[in-house]
Formats: C-alpha cells, structure tokens, sequence
C-alpha cells in the first residue's frame, strides 16, 4: 500500500512534468490517508452525521425543487395555452381539458396529458417530468414542436398504450367484433 502512494506521487509527477500534481503532494497523500484513516476509526460517528445530513439536505433540495417546478411551469402553461388553447379537447373522446396549474383540484381522469404518439422522440420520458425541470426557452421550445404530443385526457391516456399501439388497436377492433358477432 505504502509504495502505492510513492508510485501515485512518481506517476504524478511524470505526467504533469512541469506542473505540480496538487493531489499527488506528499502532504496531500499524507492528508487522504488521514481522513480515511479517521473515517474506519470513527465509522458509526460518520455514518450517523451523514445520515443527518442528508436528511436535512434533502428537504432543501425538494424545497429547491418545488420552487423551480413552479417558476418553469407557470411559464410552460402559458406556452402551451398559445398553442393549444385555454380550453383544449381529448383527442379521443372529446372531453373538454383543463390546465392543472389553474385547477390544482382536478381529478387525474379530467386533467391534460401529452401522449407520445411514437415510441421514438426526442423527449422519451414523461413530458410533465421533462418540462418541470427546464426553462421554457426557445431551444426547449423546439424540441418540444419536434415530438408532436397528442393532447389526451387523463382516462384516454391510461388505456392506450405507446408501445405496440396498432397491435393493441387491431386486437381490440377483434375482440370488439367478435363481440358483436355473438351479440
Ligand atoms: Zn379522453
């Protein structure tokens, strides 16, 4: 292990020639093997810090969050509404949508979703998802034109599925017809 450390301090050297590799010191060596060192002699105190730690850190972070959900999705809405309108319809089953930002008590049936219409676009995640974590800025803007999301509602985008979408159709207008056969 020892001459580990002395090979790490040649290699740094001989690589950053006339640089000093500042992680490659004797003193920076010296450092680490003191911090790991102190890490295994106190590993339950250091583990019970850490645990608090992120604890804490992460109700900042969803804090954080929420503030950027809310500052990126009010500009979203506005967005969309230019382009779908204030009160857009199901593609389907022509339900009247509306936005969830000026309803926050809707009920998921009712609410807007953006339907990938194929399997291969250049957001591939949940729209909602993408859209919350980015700025609504022109470079954002056109990706989001490039994927041309249908506009469903809640209850028409649970029963349809994105992957293998004419198979499923085929086999339902089957069975349908099969149904009516025996009817
Ligand atoms: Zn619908």
């Amino acid at each position: 292990m020892k001459s580990n450390t002395n090979d790490l301090v040649c290699q740094g050297e001989s690589v950053y020639s006339d640089k000093i590799n500042i992680y490659s010191t004797p003193s920076a060596v010296k450092n680490r093997e003191r911090s790991r060192q102190y890490y295994y002699d106190h590993l339950e105190e250091v583990k019970a810090k850490n645990k608090i730690y992120r604890t804490k850190n992460l109700s900042n972070r969803k804090a954080c969050l929420e503030v950027l959900n809310a500052k990126y999705l009010s500009a979203w809405t506005k967005y969309f509404k230019s382009i779908y309108g204030n009160q857009p319809i199901c593609e389907v089953c022509g339900k009247k949508l509306l936005w969830s930002v000026d309803n926050p008590n809707i009920k998921s049936k009712d609410r807007i979703c953006f339907d990938h219409r194929y399997n291969q676009t250049p957001i591939n995640c949940i729209p909602a998802i993408w859209y919350r974590s980015r700025p609504c800025i022109d470079k954002y803007q056109k990706i989001w034109v490039q994927c041309h999301f249908g506009l469903l509602c809640g209850q028409c985008n649970v029963c349809l599925p994105t992957k293998n979408r004419k198979t499923w159709l085929e086999n339902i207008n089957r069975y349908v017809g099969k149904t009516n056969e025996t009817m």
